[in-house]
């Protein structure tokens, strides 16, 4: 189980707390954060998450900067993400956003979308390493546990985690469920640091 502390619109100086104390894998979902954080903390053994949209003119960026893309919910998002990658000479590993709780203001395919955006993105040549998504607010978490399992039958569908071995799911409001029901990245970011301004 991968805990990415999700440190956006906090300073550098707090990365570096989280990587002092022990972490190993940072989120952010802005590119320019991203990008200016990881120069600065070039030297630091860090793995970059990238948990924002992927919109194509940042595409270039995202790729240079991040490890693991984590919301890619579009072949045209993976067609301009598969030609920076060429352009770049880097392969960065991606996960396909499900939206799961049905609510329209959220991004991700549809749950039935899922394996077709999967074998589109795998035939553009790029390494889809599983799913994401992000559960409904909820402020009791075991209403979202259902979300949660969800995702874990989706994974279980299209060949289980050796074919997509990543499930990317729990926040700081739901991670204990997003475990039990099977995540093995959790996105934590105010549990660890506080509000956010
Ligand atoms: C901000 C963010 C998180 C972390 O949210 P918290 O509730 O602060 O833990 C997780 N995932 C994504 C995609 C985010 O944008």
């Amino acid at each position: 189980m991968t805990l990415v502390a999700v440190t956006k619109t906090h300073p550098v100086k707090t990365v570096h707390a989280a990587l002092d104390a022990g972490l190993t894998a940072v989120g952010e979902n802005k590119v320019q954060e991203l990008a200016a954080k990881r120069e600065a903390l070039a030297s630091a053994p860090a793995v970059w998450h990238y948990l924002g949209r992927v919109q194509t003119n940042k595409a270039r960026d995202i790729v240079r900067y991040a490890d693991l893309i984590h919301g890619v919910d579009s072949l045209r998002a993976g067609e301009a993400l598969a030609r920076r990658m060429e352009a770049e000479g880097r392969r960065v590993p991606v996960l396909v956003q499900v939206n799961v709780s049905g609510e329209a203001s959220k991004a991700g395919v549809e749950p039935e979308q899922a394996a077709a955006l999967v074998d589109g993105l795998r035939g553009l040549g790029l390494d889809v390493h599983g799913l994401m998504t992000l559960a409904s607010p909820a402020d009791d978490p075991e209403a979202v546990r259902p979300e949660f399992a969800r995702m874990r039958r989706l994974r279980d569908d299209l060949g289980g985690a050796d074919r997509l071995p990543i499930l990317s799911m729990g926040m700081s409001g739901d991670f204990e469920v997003a475990v039990e029901e099977g995540a093995t990245h959790v996105r934590v970011g105010s549990a660890l640091f506080g509000d956010r301004a």
